[in-house]
């Protein structure tokens, strides 16, 4: 017989089991969106006898305004002070993840873990604690988990999230948005490693860069979501390219990252708006992690060789049946190879990334030095594949 009572024990706060850190649910994409609506167990690196209700760490804490609160705005900033709900609570076994994900607090218990779940991330690529870029002035993130306002900002030592409308009048509250939070916090991570301009954030290509590499951030934390990953190559037969062609008919409405991230602007096709200007660099990247997915494919002998003959940054029918011909079998018969590859390319280019943002003059953002600077960092087949994306953007 198996001996369930001693696998339990080990989950009790301040034995071995802590640390493994505190066990969260988190919702890898809305959970209104098909296919992602059972939130997924995540491990935060804090362990449950350094977390307090709330849920509150040495890094961040979640306060939940009882009455009405309208967003910060300067001069009323953190931290907040007035009554508040009662707050998320672990369980017996000090951990979080048995929270009902259709109660207030579980608003609270998600939007920390989010928080918490992508600082382990970079922490993980970087290989130190990435401090608070507003560390002078506030110890901790404040995190408001629910305002009534239909949106959602982060500022100076505070993260305060209000509610997403649907068309049909639907309001869903961004405390469940992964990827709006990581978005987020991937600003907070940009500002603390790259640092602030000394003059403007609108001189130079600052501010896209920015949007660009936020989404970024995003994109390849989701792709740290076992489930995510799964339903991602299911959902293409492990031909990311054919993602493209599903963005266009609107097939991923809700997955904001892949839809934003495998673009095909090109800098000539593109306005000043700060966002539109991102797309070209974030496209890039997108397809750098295909490029290097593709070559992981290949050497694996998951795929034939023609494979990379294919150019991924122009998609048409013709371009994604003789990738699918290439693939599909393959990734029926070996599914876990693949995601095994993508975790690898996703690695290699967001390594590529915190070397960048470490080099940045952030004083003189421009897209095609921080390229080029990218270039220099880099070698061998990453190298070339970011010479050849950055080229086809129209950003070299
Ligand atoms: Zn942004």
């Amino acid at each position: 017989m198996w001996d369930l009572s001693a696998a339990d024990g080990n989950d009790r706060p301040n034995d071995t089991g802590s640390a493994l850190g505190t066990r969260f649910l988190i919702f890898p994409q809305v959970p209104h969106l098909a296919g992602y609506e059972k939130p997924e167990i995540v491990w935060v690196s804090t362990p449950p006898d350094r977390l307090r209700v709330g849920p509150e760490d040495d890094r961040i804490y979640v306060c939940d305004p009882l009455l009405d609160k309208t967003p910060y705005e300067f001069p009323d900033l953190p931290p907040f002070v007035g009554t508040l709900y009662p707050p998320a609570q672990a369980g017996p076994d000090g951990h979080f993840d048995n929270i009902d994900p259709g109660s207030r607090e579980f608003l609270a218990a998600h939007a920390y873990a989010s928080v918490r779940r992508v600082l382990d991330i970079w922490e993980s690529y970087l290989g130190h604690t990435i401090e608070w870029h507003f560390a002078d002035t506030y110890q901790r993130l404040e995190v408001i988990p629910w305002i009534d306002w239909d949106n959602a900002q982060s500022g100076y030592g505070y993260l305060e999230l209000g509610y997403d409308r649907d068309p049909a009048g639907g309001a869903y509250p961004y405390a469940l948005n992964f990827d709006v939070i990581a978005h987020e916090i991937g600003h907070s991570i940009l500002f603390s490693l790259c640092g602030m301009p000394s003059s403007s954030i609108e001189n130079g290509d600052f501010a896209p860069f920015h949007e660009a590499n936020a989404d970024l951030i995003s994109l390849i934390s989701f792709l740290h979501f076992d489930s995510g990953l799964d339903r991602l190559l299911r959902h293409c037969s492990g031909n990311l390219l054919i993602l493209n062609e599903l963005n266009r008919i609107a097939e991923l409405t809700g997955d904001r990252q892949i839809r934003v991230a495998s673009n095909s602007r090109r800098m000539s096709e593109v306005s000043s708006d700060v966002h539109d200007r991102s797309r070209p660099f974030t496209g890039a990247i997108f397809d750098t992690i295909v490029s290097e997915f593709h070559a992981r494919l290949v050497a694996a002998d998951l795929s034939d060789p023609r494979l990379l003959q294919i150019p991924v940054q122009e998609v048409n029918d013709d371009i994604l049946g003789r990738i699918t011909n290439l693939t599909a079998a393959a990734f029926t018969a070996r599914p876990f190879l693949f995601k095994t590859a993508l975790i690898e390319a996703r690695d290699v280019v967001a390594l590529a990334l915190v070397r960048l943002w470490a080099h940045l003059d952030v004083d003189d953002i421009h897209f095609t030095d921080a390229a080029n600077l990218m270039l220099s960092l880099s070698d061998g087949r990453l190298r070339a594949a970011l010479r050849e994306n950055f080229t086809w953007r129209e950003i070299l």
